[in-house]
């Protein structure tokens, strides 16, 4: 009989498993507890139950189905972890610290693999598998602490695949966050390659996380010459929807910018883009390429990336250019590949 998974499980869920199998309702609290603050990787060390109620959890349940097959440490400390799904497909997820020493982000997958076909992106590369499940997203982020004894303060939707192509699960994944692992709503960023029905979805619904936006070109033309996806979402009708976006919420959204050398990366490029952008209530975060071998693009020389980024913030934006992180083992962004059995 397939074992009844306990993560992603709300606290209600967890009284009715208790006491549907004769155990008394407030394990459950201790159980959900171990699991989402505690980070507890087996029953047997839940201290505070009784031995039966472990025995009873050994049985009957597990944490999650999901394993960590491989860890990666790079020079920098990022860590690359590499999950072995229950169908034998895998997944990644990276551990870092993104923006200041408080903070240690998780950035994790929503598919295995991604159907966008983003020229430059290695994870494309691999073509589309699947959806991952609510249970294998929570999972990353169980395992990680699990692993580490770490708490993950920050989580970004920017790993391997498309989120909004997997909304339920996604909009399910960072409520279960926020409830259950407490992390708060603007500690988190969904990260899209501009699915405009998605988005308007997103707006309507109460969400107050962070909404990323791999634009990585200054007009329509370029965008559709490295993001098949433009073909079907028209530039200027991408940036009238985040526009709305922002007026619904209230909130900026971040404009992700891949600096490819010779692509999209010269004064007038940037010039453009603060065009396109100056209406867009927006911070603009740069991202150095990172090449691999499979792909023909490469960075610019650092000069360019610091002009492109002063252009930028003389007309008004807030710039950042994004630090690589975990290079050394495959780890930085848009990196992402793991091999999938076929
Ligand atoms: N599908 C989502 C989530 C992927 S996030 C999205 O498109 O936003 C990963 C980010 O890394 C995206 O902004 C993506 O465009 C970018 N990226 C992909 N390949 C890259 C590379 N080789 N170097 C730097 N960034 C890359």
């Amino acid at each position: 009989m397939e074992k009844f998974k306990l993560i992603g499980k709300t606290i209600a869920e967890l009284e009715n498993f208790m006491i549907e199998n004769g155990q008394s309702k407030f394990r459950a609290r201790q159980v959900f507890n171990w699991i989402y603050l505690k980070s507890a990787d087996c029953f047997d060390n839940m201290t505070d139950l009784p031995q039966s109620a472990r025995e009873f959890l050994k049985e009957k349940a597990e944490i999650t189905s999901v394993v960590i097959k491989e860890k990666q440490i790079s020079k920098d400390s990022t860590m690359k972890f590499l999950f072995e799904l229950s169908d034998g497909n895998f997944a990644e997820a990276v551990l870092m610290r993104f923006d200041n020493r408080a903070n240690l982000t998780a950035c994790i997958s929503t598919q295995v693999g991604c159907p966008m076909g983003c020229s430059f992106c290695a994870t494309a590369k691999l073509g589309f598998k699947r959806n991952l499940t609510v249970e294998e997203i929570i999972s990353q982020i169980y395992l990680i602490q699990a692993d580490t004894g770490l708490k993950v303060t920050n989580i970004v939707y920017m790993g391997q695949g498309e989120p909004l192509l997997n909304f339920n699960n996604l909009t399910e994944s960072i409520k279960i966050f926020r409830e259950n692992f407490v992390v708060g709503a603007r500690r988190i960023t969904v990260s899209t390659c501009g699915l405009i029905p998605e988005i308007n979805k997103l707006a309507e619904l109460d969400f107050q996380s962070t909404l990323a936006i791999s634009l990585h070109a200054p007009n329509q033309e370029k965008r559709k010459a490295i993001m098949p996806v433009a073909n079907k979402y028209k530039y200027d009708d991408l940036i009238k929807t985040l526009k709305s976006y922002t007026e619904k919420t209230g909130r900026r959204v971040t404009i992700e910018y891949v600096l490819m050398k010779g692509i999209n990366d010269s004064a007038e490029d940037a010039k453009e883009l603060a065009i396109s952008t100056a209406k867009l209530k927006s911070n603009v975060n740069l991202i150095v390429y990172n090449e691999n071998e499979k792909s023909p693009y490469k960075k610019p020389v650092k000069e360019n990336i610091l002009k492109f980024k002063y252009l930028l913030e003389a007309s008004g934006k807030k710039v950042t250019i994004r630090l690589e992180r975990g290079a050394d083992i495959d780890a930085a962004c848009g990196q992402l590949s793991a091999k999938m059995k076929s």
